[in-house]
């Protein structure tokens, strides 16, 4: 069911039984059709509630992606055929998915090992296999590709670009100046913190990156931020500011858990967190904590040791 939400914009909430298992995609009005913003995962249900608000024969302008997430693009493929309009995404965009086959193609059949960038940080067991496909499950060839700070038209209505790495390294927001409206995309949320993950090394230190893109946001003039999940944000610098708040807590709460002995990320996650066993139910806590322990290394509170491929953390002296 269309939802509208702001002028021209209406809300379509897509459900999957997996996952984050529900979406915000958004639909725009336009004088050369709607304009699409993110899709729902892959799913038979997903389908059925489109094909519902937009009944075939619907003229669709554009298919606009906010960042390369499975839930966000999962039926981008799908939307496209069944309406014949072109996916856009950033440049950036792109590059993470093109980077993610890239990888995938190097490890093909290797189902035994485990995926070593959990195992040297304490993380949940799974295989190199499993986890490289599941990143890389929704790849497209975009039909147009978007720059930072580029004006996009999306229906009848001008929006800027607005890079905003953090949630991922391709993540943007789109603002109407006219009227403040931003299609936040999962770069701020209202029921929970956003997930700032890291799947590698070279993915450096996401939560300072995402630091910096939510103070690039906070001094947007947003009326209403559009979110890429659960409810409306009405007041989007508020919520930024509970939202760094929180990271600060949990930082303090990492540190007051490190022993002398030192921890590794996973460890922290289970004190943190305060769960029993490891395992990949608590990715996005091992995931969070590890980033948060980055960002303290990075600002000097902790010191990474190394032993036998596995990573502890200390607290600085
Ligand atoms: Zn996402």
């Amino acid at each position: 069911m269309l939802v509208q939400v702001a002028e021209g914009i209406h809300l379509l909430s897509i459900q999957f039984p997996f996952g984050m298992r529900q979406v915000n995609s958004y639909v725009i009005e336009g004088k050369n059709g709607v304009t699409i913003v993110d899709t729902g995962s892959y799913a038979e249900q997903a389908i059925g509630i489109w094909k519902e608000a937009l009944p075939e024969g619907t003229k669709v302008e554009k298919i606009l992606l906010t960042h390369s997430h499975t839930d966000h693009i999962g039926l981008a493929k799908w939307l496209r055929e069944t309406y014949h309009a072109p996916l856009v995404i950033a440049r950036q965009g792109y590059e993470e998915m093109k980077k993610l086959r890239a990888r995938r193609k190097a490890h093909e059949g290797d189902a035994t090992s485990t995926y070593p960038f959990f195992t040297k940080h304490g993380g949940p067991s799974v295989s190199e296999k499993a986890m490289l496909e599941q990143l890389d499950a929704d790849y497209f060839e975009p039909d147009e590709l978007l720059e930072d700070q580029q004006e996009i038209q999306l229906g009848d209505q001008a929006f800027e670009a607005i890079w905003t790495p953090g949630h991922s390294p391709d993540h943007f927001c789109f603002l109407n100046k006219s009227n403040g409206v931003m299609l936040i995309g999962d770069h701020v949320l209202n029921e929970i913190s956003p997930l700032i993950p890291i799947w590698t090394e070279q993915d450096g230190n996401p939560l300072a990156v995402y630091f910096e893109s939510l103070e690039k946001i906070a001094k947007l003039p947003v009326s209403i931020g559009l979110p890429g999940h659960g409810s409306l944000i009405r007041n989007v610098p508020a919520r930024i500011h509970e939202l760094r708040a929180g990271h600060e807590q949990r930082m303090q709460q990492i540190l007051a858990a490190i022993p002398d002995a030192g921890s590794t990320a996973g460890e922290l996650a289970q004190a943190v967190y305060g769960f029993e066993k490891m395992s990949m139910r608590h990715s996005a806590e091992f995931l969070m904590t590890l980033t948060r322990i980055l960002y303290l290394e990075s600002v000097g509170k902790v010191q990474a040791r190394e032993r036998e491929g596995v990573i502890s953390y200390h607290t600085a002296e």
